[in-house]
């Protein structure tokens, strides 16, 4: 929507206190999503009641009624029109001007007025699965894929605008092409972008462990797709995996697991885990917790279930009681950080590269600044302006569970 919008002349300021018009794309994943939508919508009408907001997303497609009562909402615009919305803020722009056509202008602007190193491409949207705790699904309908070769010239443009990375985003990025009749459709892609853009560095964002197509894992024989995978696994038991509908089982994720690591050297594995899931036991949550922790995972972002209005899940016997599921997420918070202390400390005395994304302050030994490794860890350390949106090699000296910090390899 931004490019569109530069595209026709208009501009992107960094503060919405400037702005005219305000788009919020809303989620609705979790009922603290949602919220999360509200309270922003209210934040931002306080700090300039001058500018439309504009609220889409999956949140404005399933509770259209309750977010237009949300004091500052001006417009509440659901997903299938979401195409359009850019267009009610000016009647004159084309949303199908293909992303080639816009170029030049987005060279100026990413040149001239942004920082950003790694930009996000979304290449699908929908999913025709039907997780009984997804609210996603109803919210976004079935699956769509963009054509490769639209993908490719947007991602060629970017690398000529200066980005460094390119992360491939989806609802579900693994059935990426399906809709279009390629059944190996991401892997096709990827190896797409591998050959026909000089993207430096190219990143997958979250796949769902299924349906992945055979010697998919082989793609990362080329260093410029990055060795990160985020695998939502959201439960580690079988009864419950079953109870959610997931097309995934214990014993099938972790020999994909043990796939990828085979093929992938470094491999950094993230994943997210829902807990407290409606009957979810004692002994169901043990053994979820102890196959997630047998997996690895670098990173575990661990949701408290919460009933979505329209899913499946909402309705079933046995939701747990609030304290039930804050002392699950407790004890696994404890296990996610030491897997993930484990995790990085493997890599202290190390020399790796990081993309230098942002700045975190200043002090007598120069900027602190914070980036990434190509396996997705963060890493923080000192050094210059010059070394911002660069990737340098870094030799890493200390971790915890969040990361590591190191200091920049001076280059010869
Ligand atoms: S595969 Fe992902 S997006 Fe699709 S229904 Fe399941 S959780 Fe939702």
């Amino acid at each position: 929507m931004g490019r569109q919008l530069l595209a026709a002349g208009h501009q992107v300021v960094a503060d919405a206190a400037e702005a005219d018009k305000v788009i919020i794309n809303t989620c609705a994943v979790t009922a603290e999503a949602a919220r999360d939508a509200r309270v922003l919508t209210r934040r931002l009408h306080k700090l300039n009641d001058t500018a439309d907001i504009l609220l889409t997303g999956c949140y404005a497609t399933i509770a259209p009624r309750e977010l237009a009562r949300v004091e500052g909402a001006t417009a509440v615009i659901p997903n299938s029109h979401k195409a359009q919305l850019v267009q009610q803020i000016d009647p004159l722009i084309n949303p199908d001007l293909p992303v080639y056509e816009q170029e030049p202008l987005l060279r100026e602007f990413h040149a001239g007025t942004t920082s950003r190193t790694r930009a996000f491409i979304k290449v699908q949207d929908g999913c025709d699965n039907k997780c009984t705790f997804c609210v996603t699904t109803i919210a976004r309908g079935a699956g769509q894929s963009r054509h490769l070769g639209n993908v490719v010239a947007e991602v060629q443009a970017l690398a000529s605008a200066g980005y460094l990375e390119a992360v491939l985003t989806g609802v579900h990025l693994g059935s990426y092409g399906r809709d279009l009749g390629q059944p190996h459709g991401l892997r096709d892609l990827v190896a797409a972008l591998l050959t026909h853009t000089d993207m430096p560095r190219l990143r997958l964002s979250s796949l769902e462990p299924w349906e992945i197509a055979d010697g998919f894992f082989g793609l990362w024989e080329n260093p410029r797709l990055l060795p990160h995978l985020h695998l939502p696994l959201q439960s580690g038991s079988e009864r419950i995996l079953r109870l959610m509908a997931r097309k995934t089982r214990p014993e099938s994720f972790r020999a994909l697991v043990e796939e990828a690591r085979g093929h992938i050297p470094h491999l950094n594995l993230t994943t997210d885990l829902i807990v407290g899931f409606p009957g979810e036991t004692e002994a169901d949550f043990e053994e979820s917790l102890a196959f997630t922790a047998a997996m690895n995972f670098s990173r575990i972002h661990a949701f408290s279930y919460s009933p979505r209005p329209g899913t499946a899940a909402a309705t079933m016997p046995n939701h747990l009681p609030k304290h039930i599921k804050k002392e699950r997420i407790g004890r696994v918070m404890a296990v996610a950080q030491e897997l993930g202390r484990a995790y990085h400390e493997q890599y202290v005395g190390q020399t790796m590269p990081v993309l230098w994304e942002s700045v975190l302050g200043a002090d007598e030994a120069g900027l602190r600044l914070a980036g990434y490794t190509d396996n997705y860890m963060r890493v923080l350390g000192h050094g210059t302006a010059d070394d911002l949106k660069r990737i340098t090699a870094v030799h890493l000296t200390s971790a915890d569970a969040d990361g590591l910090t190191g200091t920049v390899v001076p280059s010869p």
